[in-house]
């Protein structure tokens, strides 16, 4: 059957209509999981049965539930739920306002850092370098292209043979104990710009932070970072600082961790020089301020949106996922390579696993506990909302209730849309939904965000 066959006799069965409310009902997913079974909402103190729902009511016997799937080449519609997920995870640590945060939140000291790696070897850039003269290899030793932004040239190395691909994996590979290690220093250099103790600072003041990853177009990340001071209280759940600690002792306790923070990585093989891993000479402290970044500041929901807008980037970006540039192609075979000829039981042995993301191990978001809410938690919301809808449903029904069981026996029935054309009907829905959706979106974030968490 063609796919336009296909899509036409789903347009022409009888059950159209209900099939296209049960792909709504995945927000569109393009990989579902396929489910056959039954559930039943019950009372929770008299066991009277309210509804029932059963897969042979659906279209095919089956129903489906969303993937779940974060990365946007694989599920365009679930990766974009996670993405507004992590958008009020991080909006709520900076703005306040919402999910139980408090507005004044914004005034704590907060700052907007971008922490980078260090240079593995010249690379193809916007400015003109002033460097000439060739490598060993004959090639020019600086760029002095000006690459456009967008370039596909850009980042690419001057010289393959000279660029440092090994430094690069391992400084890669271990950049989230780095990450880790900065945060450590980073209690001790602002105690130290206090002038008090590690532990006395502790009592008066906690540093939380949000993170992600964002891989540069030469295949190494960066961490972009929320970084925020909480004052100590045991009946406060987001206390304020004391007045007396300020962004400046923040920042200055942030540029002093940067420089001060390294980490021997291991020998590839037993027996070789450990390799002293750092942060990158670039480093950037912004302060953020809580007002519409009009005069040119930063303002807190600017940083937010920024940030949280990579929290799913991967490495599928960086060579549109066909292996395109040589470059990536070529972290990825070394890091390979790398894993299997170290050490079988060595701390390289499982670099071949993460070779896809050119040798990053981490995560590309991630926060203190008490940045804000956690993903769990707007996850749970949303499904009490879900709940509380049909309690309200219940409730119109001339049920007393005030809370429901749902009770199911559901079993795996595949994986995916049935047909090509139920696939592209639910491709082509979920463009609509989503260019509908942003344009909300863009509205509601002016207004708070608050209602916007629901709708999704
Ligand atoms: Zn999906
Ligand atoms: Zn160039
Ligand atoms: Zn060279």
């Amino acid at each position: 059957m063609s796919l336009a066959e296909s899509v036409a006799a789903r347009l022409r069965s009888p059950e159209f209509d209900s099939w296209m409310a049960g792909a709504a009902r995945t927000g569109y997913c393009s990989n579902p999981v396929r489910l056959s079974g039954s559930s039943s909402t019950l009372h929770p103190g008299t066991g009277e049965v309210l509804s029932e729902f059963s897969s042979t009511s659906q279209p095919d016997g089956l129903t489906y539930t969303r993937c779940g799937n974060r990365r946007s080449r694989r599920c365009e519609s679930c990766s974009h739920e996670y993405k507004g997920d992590t958008w009020h995870m991080i909006m709520a640590g900076a703005a306040g306002g919402m999910k139980g945060v408090p507005e004044r939140i914004a005034e704590h000291p907060m700052v907007f850092v971008t922490l980078t790696a260090p240079s593995f070897g010249t690379v193809h850039s916007t400015s003109r370098s002033r460097i000439h003269g060739t490598c060993e290899h004959g090639r020019p030793r600086g760029c002095r292209c000006g690459h456009e932004p967008g370039d596909l040239l850009l980042g690419d190395p001057m010289c393959d043979d000279c660029y440092d691909y090994e430094a690069h994996i391992v400084w890669q590979y271990f950049a989230p104990e780095l990450w880790r290690r900065f945060t450590i220093q980073l209690r001790r250099s602002l105690a130290h710009e206090l002038g008090l103790t590690q532990r006395a600072a502790a009592e008066i003041v906690r540093v939380q932070f949000a993170k992600v990853a964002e891989f540069q177009r030469r295949g190494a990340v960066h961490f972009h970072a929320i970084i925020r001071l909480d004052g100590v209280s045991l009946d406060e759940e987001f206390p304020a600082a004391p007045r007396e600690v300020t962004e400046v002792h923040l920042s200055a306790a942030i540029r002093s961790a940067v420089r001060l923070v390294a980490y021997a990585a291991p020998p590839l093989t037993s027996g070789a020089e450990p390799r002293t891993l750092r942060w990158g000479a670039q480093i950037d402290v912004q302060p953020i301020v809580r007002r519409d970044g009009l005069d040119g500041t930063l303002s807190d929901r600017a940083v937010a949106a920024y940030i949280a807008k990579y929290a799913t980037k991967a490495t599928e970006d960086l060579d549109g996922g066909v292996g395109a540039r040589m470059h990536i192609r070529r972290l990825k075979e070394i890091s390979t390579r790398m894993g299997e000829t170290g050490d079988a039981d060595g701390p390289y042995a499982l670099l071949p696993k993460w070779a896809h993301m050119l040798g990053f191990r981490g995560h590309f978001s991630s926060k203190s506990r008490r940045y804000s809410v956690t993903l769990g938690s707007l996850r749970g919301a949303r499904q009490r909302w879900r709940l509380d809808r049909i309690v309200e449903r219940a409730q119109s029904d001339g049920h007393d209730v005030e809370e429901v069981l749902v009770i199911g026996s559901w079993s795996f029935a595949g994986m995916g849309w049935r047909s090509d054309g139920d696939r592209s009907l639910a491709t082509e829905a979920a463009r609509a939904a989503r260019e509908w959706r942003d344009g909300r979106r863009v509205r509601f974030e002016d207004e708070k965000g608050e209602k916007d968490a629901q709708r999704n």
